[in-house]
């Protein structure tokens, strides 16, 4: 087992994901990341992580498959040893008005966004309980919290998670792992890129779109410095939702 702590972050080639794993890595974690199957851009993140000097491998499976998930997780504790931090970040969107939301574009989003958090949660807090410490943060959203027309597949995943967060703080705190959510706003990230992002700003105090880094240092906030804070849902998105 190396020295150096080891984060594993679901959906990290791209976009959120990416930028946690580089800060991880800037703070000296170990980092396992995941991808479903853009294999140029996890080969950048993989080269940009190594070029930091800390241990870095990527693993392509779908998170929205259980057997894939356990086995993921397998693989990573044979190759790191063992898993500090869990960050289920993985997520898409299937947006569309609910009258003519398909089964498929419900399940997709379920299965990807809320389902994932507990294929890959179950199998890590057994080894993060057996070494009496961890940090779960789990990706949610503005609109899990808010709502949002045309993402009732989405917004109720994202509402999901925070119910699972604030479960699982409540079951595991006494094993000394601290499980949080982030609900970030409008992140400039290829989710949002055909958004008419000129009108949001407009509702959005701090007058600009978030970036994925603005996310990840909440994420290295919750894994290295909030010791005392557990089962809370922080929001970061520009004062959107006050
Ligand atoms: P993104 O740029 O679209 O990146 C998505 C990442 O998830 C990629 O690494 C992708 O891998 C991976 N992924 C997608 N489906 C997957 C699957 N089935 N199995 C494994 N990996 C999968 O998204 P993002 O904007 O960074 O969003 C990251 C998280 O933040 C998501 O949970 C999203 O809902 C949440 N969020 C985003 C915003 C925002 O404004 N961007 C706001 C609130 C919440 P490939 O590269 O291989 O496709």
């Amino acid at each position: 087992m190396g020295e150096n702590k080891v984060a594993l972050i679901t959906g990290a080639s791209r976009g959120i994901g990416r930028a946690c794993a580089m800060e991880l890595a800037k703070a000296g974690y170990d980092v396992a990341i995941s991808y479903a199957g853009n294999e140029e851009a996890a080969n950048k993140t993989i080269n940009e992580l190594k070029s930091l000097n800390i241990n870095a491998k990527a693993y392509k499976f779908d998170v929205a498959n259980k057997d894939a998930c356990t086995q993921a997780v397998e693989e990573v504790l044979k190759d790191f040893g063992k898993i500090d931090v869990l960050v289920n970040n993985a997520g898409i969107t299937r947006d569309g008005l609910f009258m003519r939301m398909s089964s498929d574009n419900w399940e997709a989003v379920i299965n990807t966004n809320l389902n994932s958090a507990f294929y890959m949660t179950n199998p890590v807090i057994r080894t993060m309980i057996k070494q009496r410490s961890g940090c779960i943060v789990n990706m949610s959203s503005i609109s899990g919290i808010m709502g949002n027309p045309g993402q009732a597949n989405y917004s109720t995943a994202k509402a999901g998670l925070i119910g699972f967060t604030k479960s699982l703080a409540k079951e595991l705190g006494s094993r000394n792992i601290r499980v949080n959510a982030i609900a970030p706003g409008f992140i400039q990230t290829d989710m949002t890129k055909d958004l008419d992002t000129e009108k949001i700003t407009e509702h959005i105090p701090l007058k600009r779109l978030g970036q994925p880094e603005d996310i990840a240092k909440t994420v290295k906030f919750l894994a290295e410095d909030a010791t005392y804070i557990t089962g809370q849902v922080i929001g970061v998105d520009g004062g959107l939702v006050i």
